[in-house]
This record gives structure tokens, sequence and C-alpha cells, in this order.
């Protein structure tokens, strides 16, 4: 399902539901004609909408206690790296974030949600069907008339939780004391059942007979998942043990900026054969395991909060704390996210908090242990420049963009961070921008030697040094230059990515945001943002190529729209002798596009296991479309 469609459903049920509390209380705010044309709207969307049966708010009966066919095993964890490289073995892995939520058993019946159950003991749980109907992300129904146990995570997102907090006061409920906490109460709650709507739900893993799950691997198991309408988790291939340690980086950095709670990682073997062969113990599955970083909370006491305007213009709050101490590390402060996340918890000075640190990763709030008393004071202007600040929906913002000191000199260090240039720190940074040496990123690239040397502490060897460090990124590769413009919502193997379909700077300036979602992996979203993104900083990239900035644009062996796979669209089933990105890449190189479906638009299926029965492949024999084996492709490619 795409996003919008989800969200109209979503805004459509709210207002079903909000009209329908209205009319039993005797307050109907629109006509009886206006509220049916906003059911059959619904209906027409997704006629098996819980808000199109509910009469209240109120699940009916006591839970009922539901045993699990196959038990809900726990994983087998470990904190060291060598251990899962122990483990690992040389076979391809994949991991994914551990989402720290609550497990759910959905059984389906003819592709029709039959029952919804808890993970509770791992051997019997509640039945929590009615509850699940509200989640967007658990389908009612499937495209497949299939006979078969989705298992996933159900979580509350911190944006999710902010909106949750808000419906629970508005309806005199208790202020709930964290995401996690209140994804497991509201599943055991009889009481405003339609409040799980505000709940997520990540799928990974599905059981049922081999005829009805056409995949041989973990990747192709993902890929079968979304395809019945499940969001699952970003999932990546692992073959050695730098990828592995790329990994956790990436790890890191998403449990400290995703909007998910995050607890860890988890890896599984590609090969689903393996999985079979090694089974499990009585307590968890030999063919996964779960990695966590050695955590250790703390309580404190926030003594004052402060605010700070990022380069993008948000003013995100930090909680100054009385010092403790957590896993070998003085702490003082916290970050607390975004302004969203200080009304969500009502945090204020006085508050005794809950904190965690888990190994190197950025030191985390968790909940408020015992508020203070009082109220929390909003900024009203810009810390860094005074300006009156917005709210931009549920962030704080500083309107003045380059007119702001803190923006610039954010946007410049980004610059500095992706463009790698040496030696510049933002101290010296910030020495630049105060004696007005450098006003916009493009400055810096007419900084001569002798200028450089009137910064303090900055001798003529130094000078020079950062002279030549400056001039070298004139030609970084385009990739990191469109990184270096901070644009939210990419990052470097996002551009990469693009630079893919989009050979030159030119050619992505022009790109529209249907364009990208075609490309494999585009959210709407993301799509929206780049484009924006790449709208606002035309007068950056503009001064940047005006000082003489060359871009290098990646080498293609062919122009666009030749070579000899030109035009045509490959998909890939199965696992060949190299990873499908590189396979792809291959694809594109030469001219050719490479498809995640089959359709009539498909030139060829690429696979080494022509007696597959994936779901790809009978397509593909339905269709009519020609099966290519590898080497077949790597023939054409060289044509
Ligand atoms: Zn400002």
């Amino acid at each position: 399902m795409k996003t919008q469609e989800r969200e109209k459903i979503a805004q459509l049920a709210a207002d079903i539901l909000r009209h329908k509390r209205l009319y039993y209380t005797g307050k109907p705010q629109i006509s009886d004609a206006a509220y049916d044309a906003l059911e059959a709207q619904l209906k027409q969307l997704d006629s098996e909408h819980p808000a199109l049966s509910a009469v209240g708010s109120e699940a009916s009966g006591q839970a009922k206690k539901v045993t699990h066919e196959s038990p809900m095993l726990s994983l087998a964890k470990t904190y060291e790296v060598d251990e899962l490289v122990g483990w690992q073995d040389g076979e391809v892995i994949v991991g994914s974030p551990k989402v720290d939520g609550n497990s759910l058993s959905l059984i389906y019946r003819a592709g029709h949600l039959l029952l919804a159950k808890t993970r509770g003991d791992g051997r019997v749980g509640e039945d929590v069907t009615e509850k699940v109907r509200w989640i967007q992300e658990c389908p009612a129904r499937l495209p497949l008339a299939v006979d078969i146990e989705v298992r996933g995570e159900v979580y509350c997102s911190t944006h999710a939780f902010s909106a949750l907090v808000e419906e629970m006061l508005a309806r005199g409920l208790e202020r709930p004391n964290n995401p996690r906490n209140i994804v497991a109460g509201l599943l055991g709650r009889k009481a405003h059942i339609d409040l799980c709507q505000h709940f997520q739900f990540f799928a990974f893993d599905v059981l049922g007979s081999e005829a009805v799950l056409p995949f041989t691997s973990e990747t192709e198991k993902y890929a079968w998942l979304e395809q019945q309408g499940f969001v699952v988790l970003p999932h990546t291939r692992i073959q050695d043990r730098d990828e592995l340690t790329a990994f956790l980086e990436e790890m890191k950095r998403r449990m400290n900026e995703d909007e998910i709670a995050y607890d860890g990682a988890v890896f599984a073997y590609d090969r689903l054969a393996l999985h079979r062969q090694l089974g499990a113990t009585a307590h968890h599955p030999r063919f996964k395991m779960s990695f966590k970083w050695p955590g250790q909370t703390a309580e404190a006491t926030i003594e004052r909060i402060d605010w700070a305007t990022s380069r993008l213009g948000l003013v995100t709050p930090v909680a100054v704390i009385e010092p403790v101490q957590l896993s070998g590390a003085k702490i003082t402060n916290i970050t607390l996210h975004n302004a969203e996340h200080v009304r969500a918890y009502d945090l204020k000075p006085g508050d005794r908090i809950e904190i965690i640190r888990s190994g190197e990763v950025i030191p985390k709030f968790l909940q408020v242990v015992q508020p203070g008393k009082g109220a929390h004071l909003w900024p009203e202007v810009c810390p860094s420049c005074s300006t009156p600040l917005q709210f931009d929906g549920v962030r704080l913002k500083c309107p003045a963009s380059s007119a702001c000191p803190a923006q610039t000199s954010g946007f410049i260090l980004n610059w500095i961070r992706c463009a790698e240039i040496e030696d510049l720190s933002d101290k010296r940074l910030e020495q630049m921008l105060q004696a007005g040496l450098v006003t916009e990123v493009a400055d810096l690239y007419k900084l001569t030697p002798e200028v450089l040397q009137t910064l303090p502490a900055t001798k003529e060897k130094m000078a020079q040094k950062l002279f030549q460090n400056i001039q070298k990124s004139r030609a970084l590769p385009l990739a990191k230059f469109l990184n270096g413009l901070g644009i939210e919502g990419a990052g470097l193997r996002t551009w990469e990515k693009l630079l893919e379909h989009f050979p030159d700077l030119e050619s992505l300036l022009h790109a529209r945001e249907e364009q990208l979602i075609e490309i494999e992996g585009f959210a709407a979203k993301s799509a929206e943002q780049i484009v924006q993104g790449l709208k606002a900083r035309r007068p950056v990239i503009e001064a940047l190529l005006k000082v003489g900035l060359t871009p290098k644009i990646p080498e293609r062996a062919y122009a666009p729209g030749e070579g000899p796979l030109a035009g045509k669209q490959f998909v890939i089933t199965g696992a060949l002798s190299r990873s499908r990105e590189e396979i792809e890449a291959m694809i594109r190189n030469a001219g050719g596009k490479a498809g995640s479906s089959v359709s009539k638009n498909t030139f060829a299926l690429v696979t080494n296991d022509t007696d597959t029965g994936s779901s790809k492949m009978k397509k593909a024999k339905d269709l009519g479309i020609p099966i290519w084996s590898e080497e077949r492709l790597m023939v054409e490619l060289q044509a």
C-alpha cells in the first residue's frame, strides 16, 4: 500500500471515529449525509477497516489465552563482535535493527487475518485480534489467499508517541511513561482500543508450507513480505567482518537518529536451507543471533534544558543533568532530540529521569521516573540570532536560514566534513566566521595562504597546509559534493544510488519526484525532500561552481540510453555468484535497468536456479519472459 493511501485511510478512520463519538455524546458536528460519505470513502479503500464496525471503543470480552503452534523463542545474544564473526562462520548473513517493542504473531487463513496474539511466555500468548485490526501495518487481508503465520514487532515511534500522548490526555487518561510500556499497556487493555492505530508493525518472519512460501533466502523472504503489504525492517546482506563492522557503525547512527527505539541488531543466515538444517534449541533458534552493546542505565535530575540551532534551522533541546557516571564516562548532558520529544514527555527542570548508555552510543533519555514541579518554558527566540521561533508542525524552527549564524556555521561545518577537508576544525571555522573571512561555503575557496595566516595560532606552514587541503576538495566526487549540501533525507549512499540513474549534476537537478519514486528503495517522502532540497540549494551549488569547483562525475562505460542492455529491464531471483547490488550495478552500467518484480516490461529474469518455485519465476513463466542464467547475462554485458 502506498504511503499516501495509508495516510488517507488513517485520516478517514480518525474522522469517522471522532464524529461517531460526537454523535453518541449528542454533539454531532456534521450532517448524517456527510458522515455517510466518509464511511463510503473508507469502505472503498479498506472495506474491512475496524472503524467501520466500531460502536464505541471497547473490545468485547476477556483476553483469551492462545497457544502458539510453534513456540515464539527468544534469541541468542552476544556483546562481542568476535563471537558474532565466529557464529557467522563464512556464511552470508542478513542484519537488521532490533526494535524494542512487543512481538506479535498474526495468523492468516486464506489471506484473511484470523487471529493476532502476543508472544506471552513464548508458548501461550493473548488474543489481541480486535486491537491489532486497528494497526494499519497489520493488513486485514493479503493479496494472496494463503494460510500463513507472520511474526513481527509492534512498536510506537517517537513521532506516534507524541500524538498518542496528546490523544490520551484529551481523553482524560494518564500520561504514559514511554512508548514500549504503552504498547504492552494498550494491547492488554479493554477500553480505548482504537488508540492502537498509533502503533506500527514490522514483519520479520513468516511461517507456512514451502508450497506457499516460494523463496530460499532471508532477503527474498523480506521482499515477499513486502509484496504482501507488510513493512519490513531495513536489512543488509553481510559477507565478511568489514561489512559487519560497517553495518554496526550504521546501526549506531540509526540508534541515535531514528524515530524508533532499537536495542541492538539481529542477524540471520541468508540461506533458509541452513535454518532448517540447524533448527533450534529449547530456548532459541541456532540460525539467528542478536547483538547488543553492553548498556548501563542510571537516574539523573534535569537541571535545565538548553536549546541550540542546527544547520537545518531546527532548534533542539539538550538536558543538562547533575553529572552521573555511566559505563565509565561522566555524563553531564543528554540530547532530548526535538521539541516534540519535550512535549510528549513533558520534560522540565527538576524531572528525575532514567538514561542509558550502550557502548559508544551517545547516552539516551529513556523515561521520566519522577516528574518535577511546574511547567516547561518554551524558548521564544533563536538562541543564535534572536529571531522569533516558529512551530513547523511539531518542530521548533528558526526561520532566519542563512542569516542565522548557527545555521551558517553548521552548514559550512557539514560541508567541511563531507568534503573531508582536514585540519579545518569547528574552532577554526568559528574564527573565520568571526573575522568575516567566510560568510558562505563558497568563500572557503577564495581564501589564500596569506589570509589564512591572519587566524589565531596559524603559522605559515599551517596556513599553507589548510590552503592545500581546501583546494584538494575542488574536484571531489559528485556524490560527496551533493552530500556536503546537507539535504535532509539523503546520505552519501543515497546520492551514489541516485547517480546510477541520473549520471550528472544537471540531470539530477532536473529530476522529478515521480522519477525518484520509481527507483527501488525510494519512499515518496524522501523523494520530495531530495527534489525540494536540491531546489533550495540551487544558489549554493551555483556559488560553488562559480568559484571553480569541478565535482567528478562517476565513470560510466556508456552514455545514457546506450550500451548493450539499453532500455531493457532485468529482474533477479535467487542467489548469484556476486551480491545482488553488484549485479544490478553492472546491468545499469551496461545501460539496462534493474527491477524488483516481474511484469510485462521485464526483458529477462536472471537466475542460477531454474527449478526455483519463486513467485518471480512463476510470473515470468506465465508471461513468457525469457529466463537467463548469470553466465548468459555476463556474455550479453560484454556484447
Ligand atoms: Zn537563528
